[in-house]
């Protein structure tokens, strides 16, 4: 036998979740955001899955699109911090990427390319967020400048929202009213009609006029809610990353003893004691504190003691059929990512994403 610990992908719940961004916004064409190897979920696998029901992949780097054009991935591609250097552009020319400008160096940038085919642009404008983008007053003379170049085919005006996953935080509101100013004096300089881009997960669905012609989930694809508070809606998505592990020893511990690195964790009565095999090593978080839920052959159990790197150890005291060899879920389909990471200070997106090349991987469809 192996090492019990992988990683499961449902292709059906991936499909699932898609269906449930498109059904909110029927009007949208769908930027699936696969950066950060589709925040650790497999970009290939995922780019495989989606790619005839989607417009287009986003990425955030020339190299993780170039990953996917060399596993025959052939929808466009955006590249959602734009082009590093000269030879990115030009790749990006040759390999039909759409590039994010969120700053002047990179309209710069086109002086050094001659393309007989334009490229489509995702001008970006700073809302708020104050990470990437170009100022509100900038945005007019930005656009005239890449309107008036040969180079550049469609200019779609886009910007990103700091804090949607807080439905009743009047900040959003203020962002959009900018974009839209923005979104007005760029339209009042073509005679063409501008195609927008706001809505990440959290705005396509929380945020209502955050939707528009290019909708650009991520983690809702994979079945995390990116809302704060985890509250209830009526929307259904399922998560496509399961963690799971079996029991691989087993022991009753007396009262006063304790467990793991540290002697951090005490019993406070006879207590049976299961090892895991999966650890920090595996990219459990370390800092999880005791309490931490994990699903033993089906049931809540809580971590306790100190994760190691390759086993951690949970309190199945009072657990039905817990032997060695049982089944252990620790996140996935029955326990969210969102609420282990409370545990651990951080949020799902992070547990799923910085998961080691050393954990088999396997599809189901
Ligand atoms: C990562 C990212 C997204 C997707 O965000 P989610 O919260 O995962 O839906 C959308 N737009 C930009 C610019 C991003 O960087």
């Amino acid at each position: 036998m192996s090492r019990p610990t992988e990683i499961q992908i449902d292709l059906s719940a991936l499909k699932h979740n898609l269906q449930q961004a498109q059904r909110l916004s029927p009007n949208s064409h769908t930027v699936a955001v696969i950066k950060a190897d589709a925040y650790g979920h497999g970009a290939v696998d995922i780019a495989k899955a989606l790619q005839n029901d989607v417009a287009m992949f986003a990425v955030s780097s020339a190299q993780e699109a170039m990953d996917l054009r060399n596993e025959g991935i052939a929808l466009p591609i955006l590249l959602l911090e734009g082009c590093f250097s000269v030879n990115e552009l030009k790749a990006a020319y040759l390999q039909g990427f759409e590039v994010v400008m969120h700053n002047h160096c990179q309209v710069g940038m086109l002086d050094s390319v001659d393309s007989s085919q334009p490229i489509n642009v995702w001008l970006k404008v700073d809302t708020g967020m104050h990470r990437l983008g170009f100022n509100e007053s900038d945005v007019a003379n930005v656009f005239a400048t890449l309107a008036s170049n040969k180079k550049v085919n469609k200019i779609v005006l886009m910007t990103h929202l700091s804090i949607a996953d807080e439905t009743d935080d009047v900040f959003t509101q203020h962002q959009l009213e900018r974009f839209s100013r923005s979104y007005d004096t760029v339209s009042e300089m073509t005679s063409q009609s501008i195609e927008t881009s706001i809505a990440n997960s959290a705005g396509i669905m929380g945020w209502p006029n955050s939707r528009s012609q290019w909708d650009r989930p991520g983690i809702m694809l994979y079945g995390l809610s990116p809302f704060a508070s985890n509250q209830s809606n009526s929307l259904s998505i399922q998560p496509v990353m399961t963690l799971t592990s079996k029991i691989i020893a087993l022991r009753t511990i007396q009262a006063g003893e304790s467990v793991g690195y540290g002697n951090t964790w005490r019993a406070s009565k006879e207590s049976v004691i299961a090892t895991i095999a999966v650890g920090y090593g595996d990219g459990y978080p370390r800092n999880a504190k005791s309490g931490t839920p994990v699903i033993v052959n089906g049931q809540r159990a809580a971590l306790c003691g100190r994760v190691s790197m390759d086993m951690l150890s949970v309190d199945v005291t009072g657990l039905t059929d817990v032997t060695l060899g049982a089944e252990v879920e620790l996140w996935g389909k029955n326990l969210s990512a969102n609420e282990v990471a409370k545990w651990a200070q951080t949020i799902g997106y992070e547990l799923v994403t910085r998961l080691p090349k050393r954990l088999p991987r396997r599809i189901v469809e």
